[in-house]
């Protein structure tokens, strides 16, 4: 029986009970502790919901003064009941500052995602494992590479007619080869394939078919909200439409999209063509666009999801729950200002993103 019913029981059953003192007493007692308790049950249903919002704690743009703007990717994800740090930057140095500015705990995380192998998201890395070295972290598995890995020995032709000291293992290989990490102590999950880690918390795995990072395997994060899908992508090697594509299959409805798109060089029509399919295909509500995104693509987003396109800068807290918005920037209504668009562009022209870039850039020289 619910027990605020029973308490009504009681009081009524109370009436009949008074042949001993102690009854009464016990009726007495009994009865307020069970309203006490109904009264902390309705106190606990009018608690404020848990956050729905996304904090950029690493971007070559912005407006936050005590934060450092650097070429890279970091944000905090509080979404669903969980804490998730998105990928660390690139500078462990300035990953500290900028996450003392906006007072995130980093001790208290769930899980940490590391999209991709790129140093713009994975170098702030040792900074997050001095503060938390026990927290778990999910990389995408590779055949080789930084995040470690491993292959079954049979990968290898074998030659019997060899002697033993020219053979690898002396010819008894283990059944499993494991290749070491750069990142060794910490407690590293690989996800070869689209996983829904938590329930409602999918990691898509996709793999990159672009010149300059041809077979990169980048994890994006996908949560399903009741107001739909949040999606945070890193660099969207793979294409930020096929990682779009995978998440439509968790649930159709995409909510928001935050991240970096890859966009940097993409000529205007390969632009409009993904702002098109974002807005009129998959009907996305939101988008919070960052990082290796590139300035044209800021602007054609912008013109096409007009008030739904939320300025995702440095420092920047975006509120992803029904109504979604920036709250660090409310009166934000310009995408980049003069200043801080030459500060993106000297950043740019230092990173790995406009080597990809570059080879993108040659392949559509090549086509046309
Ligand atoms: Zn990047
Ligand atoms: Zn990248």
């Amino acid at each position: 029986m619910n027990p605020c019913r029973l308490s009504r029981a009681r009081k009524l059953g109370g009436r009949v009970m008074r042949s001993t003192h102690f009854t009464v007493v016990l009726a007495i007692f009994g009865s307020a502790w069970i309203l006490a308790s109904c009264a902390t049950k309705g106190s606990t249903a009018a608690a404020p919901p848990m956050p729905a919002r996304i904090t950029v704690l690493y971007d070559a743009f912005g407006k936050d003064a005590t934060m450092t703007k650097d070429w890279g990717y970091a944000a905090l994800v509080e979404i669903n009941g969980k804490r998730i740090l998105f990928d660390t930057g690139d500078d462990p140095a300035i990953l500290a500052k900028n996450v003392k500015a906006k007072g995130v705990d980093l001790t208290r995380l769930d899980f940490v995602v590391l999209s991709h192998r790129h140093s713009d998201h994975i170098g702030g890395f040792s900074f997050l494992l001095s503060l938390n070295p026990q927290v778990r972290i999910y990389a995408p598995k590779e055949n080789f590479g930084v995040f470690g890995s491993d292959l079954p020995s049979k990968f290898y032709r074998k030659d019997e007619s060899l002697p033993p000291e020219m053979r690898y293992y002396g010819g008894a290989p283990p059944e499993i080869m494991k290749f070491g990490t750069a990142f060794p102590g910490a407690s590293i999950q690989l996800i070869d394939k689209t996983t829904e880690v938590v329930p409602g918390v999918t990691l898509i795995a996709l793999v990159s078919d672009a010149p300059g990072t041809k077979e990169l395997k980048e994890l994006s994060l996908a949560i399903n909200t009741p107001d739909g899908i949040v999606l945070v992508v890193a660099c969207s090697h793979p294409g930020v439409e096929a990682i779009v594509a995978e998440a439509v299959k968790i649930n159709p409805h995409i909510h928001l999209i935050a991240g970096g798109f890859h966009l940097l060089v993409a000529q205007d029509p390969a632009i409009e063509k993904v702002a098109a399919a974002l807005h009129d295909n998959y009907k996305v509500d939101y988008i919070a666009a960052g990082h290796c995104t590139g300035e044209p693509t800021f602007a054609a987003l912008q013109k096409v999801f007009g008030d739904r396109y939320l300025y995702a800068g440095l420092g920047t807290t975006l509120d992803v729950g029904a109504n979604p918005r920036a709250e660090s920037d409310r009166n934000a209504a310009n995408v980049l200002e003069e200043g801080d668009l030459l500060g993106y562009r000297t950043l740019l022209a230092k990173s790995d993103d406009l080597k990809d870039g570059g080879a993108e850039a040659a392949r559509l020289a090549q086509i046309r």
